[in-house]
């Protein structure tokens, strides 16, 4: 089985909580952890080999994206998976994005297979596409996906500023059925 990097986006606590929902507080590093140690769970009882990059709620030195890379590149994973809730001043704005590096690249197939997964298991999520170039990912040169040597995708998985996405952010039904999804596409793209 293969060799998964999960990678839950930033430092957390007082580090680097990533989006906050102003209402509630709710911390998007937090969610974030929550979500991939799901997704390992579930890869693990699958056979696959799993790095995380970040294990504790708050983390100092996973607040560097260089640090975070090298651990990747070193450790030899064949497909890096970064989770992240999205944020936007606008409260209405929700749903679901899939990023990869501009271009055709091998991560293309793995965004479509974990988007897939997580548009059929959750269908209340509106998927964000970007099909100009005819796959559903969407595009940008983000650290993680940059740097890193193998294929990686970065998962927003919905809007922590959005009120009623952020309450099935916290939710835990609604965390484990996210975190099969996208262990599931995973598979997916190792099949
Ligand atoms: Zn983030």
């Amino acid at each position: 089985m293969g060799k998964v990097c999960l990678d839950p986006g930033h430092a957390g606590g007082s580090i680097d909580p990533g989006a906050v929902n102003k209402e509630t507080g709710l911390q998007e590093a937090a969610i974030n952890l929550s979500i991939a140690n799901q997704v390992k769970k579930y890869l693990i009882a699958a056979s696959y080999q799993v790095l995380m990059t970040r294990i504790e709620e708050e983390q100092v030195e996973t607040d560097s994206l260089e640090y975070r890379c090298e651990l990747i590149n070193n450790w030899g994973a064949e497909l890096i998976v970064s989770l992240h809730c999205n944020a936007a001043v606008n409260e209405e704005a929700n749903g679901v994005e899939i990023y990869t590096t501009p271009g055709e690249t091998a991560a293309d197939r793995a965004a479509a297979c974990i988007i897939n997964q997580v548009i059929t298991t959750l269908p209340d999520l509106k998927l964000r596409a970007d099909w100009d170039d005819g796959d559903p990912d969407k595009e940008a040169n983000f650290y993680i996906l940059r740097h890193t040597d193998a294929p990686a995708v970065l998962l927003e998985m919905a809007f922590i500023s959005n009120p009623k996405e952020a309450k099935k952010l916290a939710d835990s039904d609604w965390q484990r059925e996210m975190a099969r999804a996208v262990a599931r596409g995973i598979s997916d793209y190792f099949s």
